[in-house]
């Protein structure tokens, strides 16, 4: 492997693969996996990470927006897309490539039957989201007969499937909770397909419901985080691998006096005779000015550096008294040492947060290309 010369994501495919065969052997044979690839493939690069899951078998994807739908197709992607969040004001070009749209209310439903109608579309896939604790986004219950009366009165759309979230499959704390969404969501889509003379399928699992709740499994899974190789907890994050490793090097180093101060608004004051290193990794690459003032810390030859003073918005500096190390060398900022989980937790985070925080500035560096099928 060449050494880092600057900041870095390295984004390895065997450990997708890794994660991918763990998490699909806790379902059934005929369970179908999409995989979820929103916000650049959490925060790592999306669609490296879809043509790796397209070879290792994966049914579905789902992203949040439409242009990260379109970002796919454009990148050669022809496996069903849902859009989980899309926007009336993209639902043409939705269309146009081929999306699938997750309708979740009243005024989405009616605005995307108008869409589908002028553009003259019949049976056009679409997926209707249940709310069913989580209050963000879904039909309620009620809704039922209503959405059943539209559905008879077009042909523009088709149900391809009826699906609901989870507020908190990785707690197990509110297991009688999530029991009671999932016994909902069984309800709903009982008397939905009762009124329908066709059956749309059923997912409501993210990953932390794989790993907890298989029965919220039904006919399809949206894993996430899982792929990524974190799993809400440390156990889970044991069997998985992180896909994303964030590495950088050290600009220079300062040799500096007792009572020395360091970065903006001195925010670090020196003990003593102390070292410190600058890192061209800052605020602007995701590292959150929460993280400094010894709050977080990165790893350099295996020992822990912590941040000192405030984080900039493009560098940071980091305590290296006692370390070996020279200008130059490799930091490891997330990565084998020091997991997203682990360092999101020191500012009250989650791995999630952290790793679709590291902005597009970073330069993704792909481990290898994903297997070809061919
Ligand atoms: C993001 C998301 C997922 C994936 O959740 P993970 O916890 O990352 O597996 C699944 N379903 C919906 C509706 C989502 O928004």
């Amino acid at each position: 492997m060449s050494p880092t010369r600057e900041t870095i994501l390295e984004i390895n495919l065997d450990a997708l693969a890794h994660n991918y065969h763990y998490l699909t052997s806790k379902l059934s044979p005929n369970t179908k996996v999409m995989g979820v690839v929103k916000a650049f493939g959490y925060g790592s690069e999306a669609n490296e990470i879809a043509k790796e899951l397209v070879n290792l078998g994966v049914d579905y994807f789902a992203v949040a927006y439409v242009q990260e739908g379109v970002a796919l197709r454009d990148a050669g992607i022809t496996l069903p897309i849902l859009v989980l969040h899309p926007q009336p004001i993209h639902f043409e070009t939705l269309i146009e490539r081929c999306l699938e749209p997750a309708l979740y209310s009243p005024r989405i439903l009616r605005e995307f039957i108008h869409t589908a109608e002028k553009k003259a579309q019949q049976n056009y896939p679409v997926h209707l989201k249940f709310n069913t604790g989580l209050n963000r986004l879904g039909f309620w219950e009620n809704d039922i007969d209503w959405i059943v009366q539209q559905l008879q009165e077009t042909e523009s759309i088709l149900v391809c499937s009826l699906f609901s979230h989870l507020a908190a499959s990785d707690d197990l704390k509110e297991k009688q909770f999530t029991e009671k969404q999932i016994a909902d969501f069984k309800s709903i889509a009982k008397d939905i397909k009762s009124k329908l003379d066709y059956t749309p399928f059923m997912h409501q699992s993210n990953t932390s419901a794989v790993i907890h709740y298989p029965e919220a499994n039904f006919d399809l899974v949206r894993m996430g985080i899982g792929l990524y190789g974190y799993g809400n907890s440390e156990e889970e994050d044991k069997q998985l691998k992180p896909v994303a490793k964030l590495k950088t090097v050290i600009s220079q180093i300062h040799t500096i006096e007792p009572g020395e101060t360091v970065g903006y608004n001195r925010a670090y004051q020196s003990q003593g005779h102390e070292k410190t290193a600058t890192l061209p990794i800052g605020h602007a690459d995701g590292i959150s000015r929460q993280l400094g003032n010894g709050t977080g810390a990165v790893l350099i030859n295996g020992k822990k550096a912590p941040i000192i003073g405030n984080v900039c918005m493009d560098m940071l500096m980091v305590n290296i008294t006692g370390i070996e190390c020279k200008e130059g060398d490799e930091v490891v900022v997330i990565g084998d040492e020091q997991s997203a989980s682990e360092l999101a937790s020191n500012m009250g985070s989650i791995s999630y947060e952290l790793l679709t925080a590291i902005s597009q500035r970073v330069k993704r560096v792909i481990l290898r290309k994903p297997l070809s099928t061919t």
